[in-house]
């Protein structure tokens, strides 16, 4: 199993292997494993067959892009033209994307393969892939346990070699935790640093397209390609993309970190977890780099903030999901607000439910501003204290997640213990600024340990090469 590109390229330079054979092992590999894991919704065999064989011709004509050989999957939120997309959602049955997205599309231009549309949770509202209409995803470490959220099919594809690298989206942590959960590495970069066309809206002002891969050259290559400018999304960012993968280099540079002391105070990190974060920061210390506690007074107003602003977002995104123009209708209508009324109801599941109904609340007229305002309000303070930190440190570190991958059906009682587990990632997103995780070891049952790291707006290209630091060195 090949677990970097680069490797890839070789074998493929030294024709030890090719596009076909490269998808024909993925296949196997697929073949075998997603009836159990249930990493990917869809398949397209045939198709990403067929375009092995032109990309092979491509590279013996030496006309190939620079991702030939890259065979990449979707989470299914991603439009694919002429492809089945669902979000997870039988709300979504039937519907194919009339277009593709920007991401997607430049990945295509450089000759990656996409092999498959993967499962998540229904609309990205969760953290363990267990809202999906389609059924759960299961951990490759231990299929007990679940892969996170609400990219877990796309983390379970490259932890099981099911494809090279998966594109996912990451409005709270959705990149970020998966890969945590299933010993990957999984970037978020800064909103607005990749174009949103194509991809469809949770909470539009924290969405991001994020990538999960093995290795941190696989990321900063796929956001290289990806990030930019582009007609389609007018939020974008127009500044100039570096060329991330040729800067992975970190030159024995000694870097400033915080973190905050309230969590390793704090109850509800595990003691394995605690360990682990322990150890990176006596590592770093041992190597020369400055790691200090810090306060974050604010930390305790960064989740409800969050669930309050997306809940409110996603209630009005959700709106166009009404049976009318695509997708799932219920046959028991007898006029047009049954219509509205059944197919909503009956299409959307119980979680994406709740948070269409409590963002609804927090935007209603008598309680917008005690609400969603007041979230907005402090979103702009958590916004601006961080960037402070930021810039008397490079990166604030700290655990991906509190725990290692629970067992299912562990918050199938309390959705709230589900959203205190996102303390971590969701700051990110609030904030903007880009983060990611890397593997930092496993639990005492052998379950993955993820470190976040969290840098400055546009501070990819550090950010990439400290993770592949730690990656590579550690
Ligand atoms: N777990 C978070 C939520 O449910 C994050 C989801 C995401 O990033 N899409 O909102």
């Amino acid at each position: 199993m090949y677990v970097s590109f680069n490797e890839i390229q070789n074998a493929l330079k030294n024709t030890e292997t090719s596009c076909v054979k490269l998808v024909e092992s993925y296949l196997q590999t697929i073949s075998q494993k997603n009836s159990e894991l249930c990493a990917f919704l869809e398949v397209y065999d045939t198709e990403a067959l067929q375009r092995a064989k032109e990309i092979d011709q491509k590279i013996a004509e030496g006309k190939a892009g620079k991702l030939a050989g890259m065979v990449v999957g979707l989470k299914d939120v991603l439009c694919y033209k002429n492809h089945s997309l669902q979000s997870s959602s039988q709300i979504l049955q039937g519907f194919e994307s009339q277009f593709t997205g920007t991401a997607v599309q430049r990945l295509l231009d450089e000759d990656a393969i996409i092999i498959g549309r993967q499962n998540c949770d229904e609309f990205a509202m969760g953290s363990t892939t267990e809202t999906s209409a389609f059924g759960v995803t299961r951990n490759a470490a231990n299929p007990n346990h679940v892969p996170g959220g609400s990219s877990g099919g796309s983390a379970v594809a490259v932890q099981a070699g099911m494809c090279l690298v998966s594109l996912g989206s990451d409005t709270g942590g959705s990149v970020r935790q998966p890969a945590s959960f299933c010993g990957l590495t999984g970037l978020k970069p800064t909103y607005s640093r990749i174009s949103r066309y194509g991809l469809i809206a949770y909470a539009s002002s924290f969405d991001c397209i994020g990538v999960l891969a093995q290795a941190t050259q696989d990321i900063a290559l796929v956001l290289e390609i990806i990030a930019g400018k582009d007609d389609f999304d007018s939020t974008v960012s127009q500044r100039d993309v570096p060329p991330y993968s040729q800067l992975l280099n970190h030159n024995e540079q000694k870097y400033k970190i915080a973190y905050y002391r309230e969590i390793f105070e704090g109850e509800g990190l595990t003691e394995d977890v605690r360990q682990a974060t322990q150890q990176k920061i006596d590592a770093l210390r041992a190597e020369g780099h400055t790691v200090e506690a810090v306060d974050f007074p604010l930390l305790e107003y960064v989740l409800p903030t969050y669930y309050i602003l997306t809940m409110a977002e996603a209630s009005t995104n959700l709106s166009r999901y009404d049976g009318v123009r695509y997708g799932y209708r219920s046959e028991k209508a007898t006029d047009l607000e049954s219509m509205f009324k059944l197919s909503r109801s009956e299409g959307f599941g119980e979680e994406v439910k709740r948070r269409i109904m409590l963002g609804t609340f927090v935007l209603s007229a008598s309680y917008y501003d005690a609400y969603f305002t007041k979230a907005q309000k402090v979103r702009r303070l958590i916004k601006q204290k961080t960037t402070e930190l930021l810039g008397q440190y490079d990166f604030i570190i700290s655990p991906t997640a509190p725990t290692t991958a629970p067992e299912f059906g562990t918050f199938a009682e309390n959705p709230i213990q589900m959203y205190l587990a996102d303390i971590f990632s969701v700051q990110a997103n609030v904030v903007g600024i880009p983060a990611i995780s890397v593997p930092n070891g496993e639990d005492e049952n052998g379950l993955p340990i993820g470190l976040q790291i969290m840098a400055n707006s546009f501070e990819e290209s550090k950010l990439l090469a400290f993770a592949h630091y730690l990656n590579t060195y550690k």
